[in-house]
């Protein structure tokens, strides 16, 4: 038979959710068992300066951030392993989750911290400036543009958001839109719109993010056939993000863009003993700080349910 590893609370995915659920599960005598994930430390790992994570008065490098981060979860007895989930199975008690195709868990806990991607168009000049201009995330990194002009693709509230806040930074925001129109809420269009600094390019696509060793320094765009270069410093992209729900689809309850559906106020599953924390199940906020919150939530929820369970067990 099969190794088979048991453990009270797993924690799936190494961002700000996963690490400050493994210290507080860890904390509260646990033995939270962490897997990472392909990318160890997530969304974090690919950004520069941290500098709006409450207590770093002067920021802190993303990549650090997560060092230090795992660091904390160990010092308490988190057992961080790399692996990648590659299945769950939920449909009994204890339950089961396979890692890298081969290795079976079972937990009386599932803590989902799986984060999500945020959606790039496919070129690869965005793979060639990643953090050197090009940013899925204007509240991370719009402040290293102030100043400049930049770019910023989308046409969702995301789009909007991410484009009115640069442009209280930057002296010009070019929205690139590929349509005649916008996807966003009427009232966040009126402040697009509303904003001197920026300028809407309607039907128009990204063809090429243009630079040098020195970083960005325009785009290549195409308005209705018709080619353009914007000189820009900064290409953000806003349309959209992919919540890593792909291998809990079909038994757990998700909204239409397959984030996973909680609980309000707290942040239980419809199958009892798995919680999800994080970006995972968070489609308006998305910061370090709010996923950090949330998995500290996700280790309390486990605890109380492992704790009932407990005196279940003992009354039987
Ligand atoms: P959306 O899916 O709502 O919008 C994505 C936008 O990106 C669309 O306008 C789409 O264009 C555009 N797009 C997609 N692919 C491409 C491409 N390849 N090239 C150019 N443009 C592209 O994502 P958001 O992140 O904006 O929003 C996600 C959810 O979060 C929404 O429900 C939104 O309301 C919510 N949200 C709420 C906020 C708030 O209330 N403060 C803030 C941010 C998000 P097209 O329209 O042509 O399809």
């Amino acid at each position: 038979m099969k190794n088979v590893e048991k453990v009270k609370v797993l924690i799936i995915g190494s961002g700000p959710a996963g690490y400050t659920a493994a210290i507080y599960a860890a904390r509260a005598g646990l033995s939270p068992v962490l897997y990472t994930g392909a990318q160890p430390g997530g969304q974090l790992t690919i950004t520069n300066e941290v500098e709006n994570f409450p207590g770093y008065p002067d920021g802190i490098n993303g990549p650090q951030m997560m060092i230090d981060l795992q660091k904390q979860a160990e010092r308490f007895g988190t057992k961080v392993n790399f692996g990648l989930v590659t299945a769950v199975d939920f449909s009994d008690y204890p339950l089961k989750v396979t890692v890298d195709e081969t290795h079976t868990v079972e937990a009386e806990s599932v803590i989902i911290a799986t984060g999500a991607t945020a959606k790039y168009l496919g070129l690869p000049s965005e793979q060639t400036y990643a953090n050197k201009g090009v940013s899925a995330c204007a509240v991370c990194d719009g402040y290293f543009y102030r100043g400049k002009e930049v770019a910023v693709v989308g046409a969702g509230d995301s789009a909007a958001e991410e484009s009115t806040y640069l442009a209280n930074l930057c002296t010009t925001v070019h929205l690139i839109v590929r349509r005649s129109e916008m996807r966003a809420s009427k009232i966040m269009q009126k402040r697009v719109l509303s904003a001197p600094n920026i300028k809407i390019h309607w039907n128009t696509e990204t063809e090429e993010i243009l630079g040098d060793e020195n970083g960005v320094n325009a785009i290549r765009v195409v308005t209705d056939g018709v080619q353009n270069t914007i000189p820009v410093q900064g290409f953000f992209l806003a349309i959209g993000h992919k919540p890593n729900t792909e291998i809990f689809k079909g038994l757990l309850d998700m909204d239409e863009a397959g984030y996973i559906k909680v609980v309000p106020g707290s942040t239980k599953t419809k199958v009892e003993g798995v919680f999800a924390v994080g970006d995972v199940a968070d489609r308006v906020y998305r910061q370090a700080v709010t996923a950090a919150g949330t998995g500290c939530m996700g280790a309390l929820d486990a605890e109380k349910f492992l704790a009932a369970k407990e005196a279940e067990l003992a009354h039987s």
